[in-house]
């Protein structure tokens, strides 16, 4: 895709990837935190909470190390980012990559995000072309979402993230 093809962000103004995590802001395209183009978004951060925690979620190459969640160092500023403890590597495409394949999700949570996903990506890549043909791929991403959302109710109750470091046992500082 050349750069001119990209949709840009209605809040920083930097063209959106199809790998960032962007939301729908009315009719136009966003990132979800625009300082970190791919941190993940509430549900992905929900799921991860309430399914990804006692398992391995990453594998740091530069390492040969596998990593739980409360294994990766998240820094307080930057506290949804995970990085390995020993080369500093950010591990959040591995994480990401684990979520939308993890086994300990329910099917149809697992499908929902998958869904979810795959609209909001293909929304990113043809959206210059949506602009003008239409609104079905941004309504199906909004329904996509909607969907996940609802499924997400019913969520066995979550943890919060590891905010600082490993071993935190405060579950109440950060709301998502
Ligand atoms: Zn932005
Ligand atoms: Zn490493």
């Amino acid at each position: 895709m050349t750069p001119s093809s990209l949709p840009v962000c209605v809040t920083c103004g930097f063209p959106l990837d199809s790998e960032d995590s962007v939301t729908l802001i009315g009719r136009s395209l966003a990132h979800v935190d625009c300082q970190r183009p791919r941190a993940l978004t509430a549900e992905e951060r929900l799921l991860l909470a309430a399914y990804g925690w006692n398992h391995t979620v990453a594998d740091c190459e530069t390492c040969q190390r596998s990593y739980r969640l409360p294994e990766l160092v998240a820094t307080p500023v930057d506290g949804l980012t995970h990085f390995c403890p020993f080369c500093r590597g950010d591990m959040i495409d591995e994480v990401r990559a684990h979520l939308y394949r993890c086994t300990t999700l329910p099917d149809k949570v697992r499908r929902k995000a998958n869904a979810a996903r795959d609209t909001t990506r293909r929304l990113v890549k043809r959206f210059r072309e949506l602009a003008d043909a239409g609104d079905v791929l941004r309504r199906e991403t909004e329904v996509a979402l909607r969907s996940l959302r609802e499924t997400m109710r019913g969520l066995p109750s979550t943890r919060t993230m590891p905010g600082r470091t490993e071993g935190s046992t405060d579950d109440n500082q950060q709301s998502i």
